[in-house]
């Protein structure tokens, strides 16, 4: 399956689904990422907090495809934020993935508490002015904090990744995202899995394209414009994800995918965690 790609602020063409790793643990993770890349996945996100860089830098040297032809997303860590320490943690990450470059750097959370994401954000500026991060992006990033990053340093995140799935669609962000040019990037784009994938409208709908609920959730947002990461260390799910390319949804079966907002979160609120 060959992947579309979407193109970044910074000119850089981004793969529109990609594989994520968050809790496959260091010693598990070769396999996964492995069955993704032969699968046709070529862009993967990892962070520093997953503890698997190691592992994901070994299936990708393992693998011999050429760099150009990957797209490698990895995140700082909240204790690691200010200029200095964010720099060093960068440097600590490319040296575990064993790369000289990634293509996408990401702040993990704003920690707005700490108070830290400005100074944090001025340190990504330099590696991409370095070149070793192509491109720079936010995490868990709400309005309020992407106008402090407008009016107080020099560059737009090419990426803002958020939690977002069927019972959070975040429309708010997604259109102050686009009203930018900010790409959105879907994290635990399937809920987890767990209640979501049970849901009465997303079986029927799995009928009637003949796909399976999360293969409908996964088509829901690529026709929403974002950027998805699902997550399985199953094989036959890795590959079950990423056929979702060949089939196109109504809108108003899109409309009903999104009206089940619920806006309960899966994950810890932007505005307070860290
Ligand atoms: P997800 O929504 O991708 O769900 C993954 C789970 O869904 C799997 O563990 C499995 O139980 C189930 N699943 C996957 N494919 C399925 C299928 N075809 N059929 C049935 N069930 C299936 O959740 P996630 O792992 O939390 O998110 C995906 C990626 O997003 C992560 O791996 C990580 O890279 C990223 N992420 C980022 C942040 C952040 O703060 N930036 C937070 C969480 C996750």
């Amino acid at each position: 399956t060959q992947v579309p790609n979407i193109t970044l602020n910074t000119g850089a063409a981004m793969p529109q689904l990609g594989y994520g790793v968050f809790q496959v643990p260091a010693d598990e993770v070769v396999a996964p990422v492995r069955a993704a890349l032969e699968a046709g996945y070529r862009s993967i996100d990892t962070a520093a907090v997953y503890g698997n860089e190691e592992g994901v830098g070994r299936a990708i040297a393992e693998s011999g495809i050429a760099r150009e032809d990957l797209f490698v997303t990895t995140k700082l860590w909240n204790d690691k934020q200010g200029y200095d320490s964010a720099l060093k943690g960068f440097d600590e990450s490319l040296e575990r993935l064993g790369l000289d470059y990634v293509d996408l750097y990401l702040i993990h959370w704003p920690v707005a508490a700490k108070d830290q994401y400005v100074d944090t954000w001025k340190a990504f500026q330099k590696l991409h002015a370095d070149g070793r991060a192509k491109a720079i992006g936010v995490s868990n990033f709400q309005i309020p904090h992407l106008k402090r990053l407008f009016e107080e340093t020099d560059i737009v995140p090419a990426v803002n990744q958020i939690e977002l799935h069927p019972n959070l669609p975040q429309a708010e962000l997604r259109a102050f995202h686009a009203e930018h040019g900010i790409a959105t990037e879907a994290w635990s784009p399937l809920g987890q899995g767990k209640g979501l994938l049970d849901d009465a409208t997303l079986a029927s709908l799995g009928e009637k394209y003949g796909k399976s609920p999360a293969q409908i959730v996964l088509r829901w947002h690529l026709q929403l414009g974002n950027v998805v990461i699902p997550k399985s260390v199953t094989p036959s799910r890795i590959e079950e994800n990423i056929e979702v390319f060949d089939f196109e949804l109504a809108d108003d079966d899109v409309a009903a995918i999104t009206a089940l907002e619920t806006g309960v979160r899966v994950g810890p609120d932007p505005d307070t965690f860290g």
